[in-house]
């Protein structure tokens, strides 16, 4: 017997049929006499709308209420799933984040989880109840809000409550069945990995892959809750029960430790993101104090910045300094900019928005030598210019021309051995 979490995305409730199909998958877990809490997020489509209302009524708008709002979408999910359980013969409640709770700080729109009372619902599992719970949401309990968790939260929703509930694993289900080496959309020769540690998919979320919100890989990460990514397009009674202990099914992707993972190649993925934009700063003086000048304003203005080159000044005097932020701050990055061109001293400024990162991603580059250098070879010969670079002990990431992107991607999938046979 074991416990088990199961997480359901907003195309896996889309409409009643959906759910009924979700509902399968459910049986099939409490017949094998698993104890089962589920996680819903809003139908597909549903959040999108209602931050859309929320923006309609008023651009300039109160976090709590924007939280009021945007929670509401699981509220339908969780009822409808307990009804479509219920009218199967199996016991199931809903719950939302307040009647657990779930939790938060006061980080209205973005808040995190500080702690779960799961003692209810461990009672009501043993007794072999369904708990179906709002995903995304919490409680603030100081002023006694409903809180969010940023847009994707019901992954973190999940895993949190598996960390509290002693879950045996927490199975995400999506649509698509399970982490790829990289986008299939771009390289149809894509596969996915039965298994990848939770530092790779870390930076494979923060990177751009969207399976995971990032914050939910960073808790499974710190609390070694085995997450598992699949499915719930798959159909429900060709898959295994969870059983603790015994062998898993071929089927998905398992996060996991390191030390679990026996193929494990030098490269695991490699992703791409889109939202970067390109920022340069021409003629600064070449002097002690001036990176400080930059990025200082930048950083009080709350504006992250990813990669930053800094050019040889060929004079010795002035130099131009290159960085990169979410495409989504240039405006106000621009602006900080501007306000500090006094403290700064430059001659003019110069950004795209037209380029992209693509980064690959493996913890065996922490024991190969030389992974940076065959990826710049391979990318020189398609003709591609690098215009930043940025790395860490298990990955390597560049800026590049958005253009050349899907010919990157590609190229850089097959030089290391990812191409399916
Ligand atoms: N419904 C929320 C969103 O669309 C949370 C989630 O689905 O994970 O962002
Ligand atoms: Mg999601």
């Amino acid at each position: 017997m074991a416990i088990v979490v199961m997480k359901f995305g907003g195309t896996s409730v889309a409409d009643i049929g959906r759910i009924r199909s979700v509902a399968r998958h459910v049986k099939r877990e409490i017949d094998a006499k698993n104890q089962v809490a589920v996680v819903v997020s809003a139908m597909a489509g549903h959040t999108n709308q209602l931050v859309a209302w929320v923006r309609e009524a008023s651009l300039i708008h109160d976090a709590r209420e924007y939280d009021a709002v945007v929670a509401s979408g699981e509220q339908i999910t969780a009822g409808l799933l307990a009804i479509v359980l219920q009218s199967m013969g199996i016991p199931a409640r809903s719950w939302q984040g307040w009647q657990i709770p779930i939790l938060t700080d006061a980080a209205h729109g973005a808040a995190r989880i500080i702690d779960i009372k799961a003692d209810e619902l461990k009672a009501r599992l043993a007794q072999g109840e369904v708990a179906v719970v709002t995903g995304f949401q919490g409680l603030e309990p100081k002023r006694n809000r409903i809180s969010t968790l940023g847009r994707g939260g019901s992954d973190t929703s999940a895993v949190a409550l598996a960390i509290a509930l002693g879950a045996d694993v927490c199975d995400i289900y999506t649509d698509v069945d399970g982490v790829y080496t990289t986008d299939p959309r771009i390289v149809p020769s894509a596969r996915r990995l039965p298994r990848i540690s939770y530092e790779e998919m870390l930076e494979m979320a923060s990177l751009g892959s969207k399976v995971l919100q990032t914050r939910s890989v960073e808790l499974a990460m710190v609390h070694r809750m085995r997450t598992r990514v699949l499915s719930s397009f798959t159909d429900p009674e060709a898959l295994q029960p969870v059983r603790s202990g015994s062998e898993w099914q071929n089927i998905g992707t398992i996060v996991c430790d390191e030390e679990e993972i026996v193929e494990s190649q030098v490269v695991s993925g490699i992703a791409y993101a889109k939202d970067e934009a390109k920022v340069t700063i021409m003629n600064v003086a070449d002097k002690p104090g001036v990176a400080a000048a930059i990025f200082g304003p930048l950083a009080e203005a709350n504006i992250n910045v990813d990669m930053i080159v800094q050019n040889l000044s060929a004079d010795g005097k002035y130099t131009d300094v290159t960085f990169t932020v979410n495409a989504s701050d240039l405006p106000k990055t621009l602006e900080v900019l501007k306000n500090a061109r006094e403290q700064i001293g430059y001659s003019e400024i110069k950004s795209s928005a037209d380029v992209v990162k693509v980064s690959v991603i493996g913890v065996g580059m922490r024991s190969h030598a030389g992974v940076a250098a065959k990826m710049f070879k391979a990318l020189a010969e398609k003709g591609i210019n690098i215009l930043a670079i940025t790395t860490s002990e298990i990955k390597i990431s560049v800026l590049i021309d958005a253009a050349y992107a899907e010919l990157a991607v590609r190229t850089l999938h097959t030089l290391f051995g990812l191409d399916k046979d």
